[in-house]
Formats: structure tokens, C-alpha cells, sequence
């Protein structure tokens, strides 16, 4: 069976660089408690809506220092604080004086914000029901509108066709330029055997997109057992409707922002 693929194995890498052992780079400067508060409350949101489980991770670029980016300490994200967010450059080294751990697959964010000035924001996720359509030859389509921006189109990106047998893991710049080549300018694309990858212009679209990305995921899966043709979004309704979602991407993340502090709120009381 031929994988839906992107054909982004052939183009030729930039040399290996490496920071050379130089100091850490400098903070790209102070910014409001509310874009933590935001970064945090986004994993807890991906954690509820069963986006994340104990593994994935949420970015969000500096509003004012485009070459930075924040997100938490490698930990689950259902138990992300504001204190926990960590500031990298697009190379995914920590500023000045960060010792906590990183996740290793840092460098899916640095090197997608290298290469996308639209891209505010990134979700890398193992999100169970996406998982099964980076294995087989049948594409992501966009079932509703209310993940039209997965009618633009969904690559895969096969790890195996540059790099042999691995890990899997997006864990070092050559693997996570790889897969920036092949998710181009969409906002998804599938990891074989792994995840995927869902970038926005904001915080609060990526979330959404990647809750979306879920939920037409188990969409399609079930249009697909009802049997013949699938009348999916075309790309042009896909755009149409999209413009929609942006504009209306408040009303989801307030009721979701409010049940995620509910909950938190409900953890500190057990805690005391
Ligand atoms: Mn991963």
C-alpha cells in the first residue's frame, strides 16, 4: 500500500550546526504572567480533551522576540503551572540560566518557527485517534467545518525515508527540518507511527485545532464504516469556513480555559 506522503525526502540538507559551546542565549526579554498563565492552562486544555497524555507539548513564540519561544519543562502536561516555562532560542537552547529539563523533541518547535514567520504557536502530540491515519494510505479529510483547515491538506511525514530505523522521536535540528520541509505551509501533518504536528497564529488556535484535529479523527473513522464516497470540505469551503473558526476561536478556549481553572482550583482544595 503506497503511505499518502509528502515527497520532501529528496532535498538536501544545510550542514549540521551546532551551538559550539557558546554561553546561553539571552532572554528575548520580559513579558505578562498571562502568556505563561496561557501556556499552561493550553497543555492542561490538550490534557483534558484528549489531545495529550503524560507526553506532548505546547509552544507559544515570544510576542515581542520573534527567535524565542516558551514552553513548559519537560513534564505531563496535565500538571503545567506558569512556573514551570522555560525560554528557548531556534536553535532549542534554554536562556541564560535555565537548568530544569527539556523535552526532547524541543527542536520540532524551534525549527517550525525558523521556517514559518506565521506560526505564533505549535501542538506535538501522540492524540490516539490521529495516530491510525499516519499508518495507512487513507488521508486526513475534513469531515466538519469546524476543522476546515484540515481540508488544505495533510501530509505524513515518514521519519524512516531520511533517517532508517530510529527511535521515532523528532529529537535533534536535522530530523525536526525534516519535518518542517514536509508540513510546508499547512497546519497539520501526521508523524508515521508517532503523532502529528498542528501549528496556528495563535495560542489559543493551535489548541483549538488540535482538540479539532482529534475530534475529526473519529469522524472520519466513522463516515468511513457508514460506507461509499466521503463527502468531505473541498479546499475552497475549507478556506471559507476556516475564516469562520479564527474569528470565533474565543468561545471555545473561554469555556475550556474556565473548566481548566475549575479544576485547578478543585486540586488545590484536595492538596490542602
Ligand atoms: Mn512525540
Amino acid at each position: 500500500m503506497r503511505l499518502h506522503l509528502c515527497n520532501c525526502f529528496n532535498a538536501t540538507f544545510a550542514a549540521a550546526d551546532s551551538p559550539s559551546g557558546a554561553s546561553a542565549p539571552q532572554s528575548g526579554g520580559p513579558v505578562e504572567r498571562s502568556v505563561f498563565e496561557d501556556l499552561a492552562i493550553g497543555s492542561r486544555i490538550c490534557a483534558a480533551e484528549n489531545v495529550f497524555d503524560a507526553f506532548g507539548h505546547l509552544s507559544v513564540r515570544h510576542p515581542t522576540a520573534p527567535d524565542r519561544f516558551f514552553m513548559t519543562k519537560s513534564m505531563a502536561p496535565a500538571l503545567a503551572t506558569a512556573d514551570d516555562i522555560v525560554e528557548l532560542d531556534l536553535e532549542s537552547n534554554p536562556c541564560a540560566g535555565e537548568t530544569r529539563p527539556l523535552f526532547l523533541e524541543r527542536f520540532i518547535h524551534s525549527e517550525i518557527y525558523k521556517a514559518r514567520p506565521d506560526v505564533q504557536s505549535i501542538v506535538h502530540s501522540h492524540s490516539p485517534s490521529v495516530v491510525p491515519f499516519g499508518v495507512v494510505g487513507n488521508p486526513m479529510r475534513a469531515i466538519f467545518h469546524t476543522a476546515a483547515f484540515i481540508a488544505a491538506g495533510v501530509p505524513t511525514f515518514d521519519i524512516s525515508q531520511e533517517f532508517g530505523e530510529t527511535d521515532m522521536l523528532v529529537g535533534n535540528r536535522d530530523k525536526a527540518r525534516a519535518l518542517t520541509r514536509c508540513l510546508g505551509d499547512k497546519s497539520v501533518c501526521l508523524m508515521r507511527a508517532h503523532g502529528s504536528v498542528v501549528v496556528a497564529p495563535s495560542l489559543q488556535l493551535a489548541v483549538a485545532r488540535a482538540v479539532y484535529t482529534e475530534v475529526n479523527a473519529k469522524l472520519q473513522l466513522q463516515a468511513t464504516m457508514l460506507g461509499g464516497p466521503i463527502a468531505a470540505l473541498s479546499e475552497s469551503e475549507g478556506r471559507i469556513a476556516d475564516a469562520v473558526n479564527i474569528a470565533g476561536v474565543g468561545r471555545p478556549w473561554e469555556l475550556w480555559k474556565r473548566q481548566a481553572l475549575r479544576r485547578m482550583r478543585e486540586e488545590a482544595e484536595l492538596d490542602d
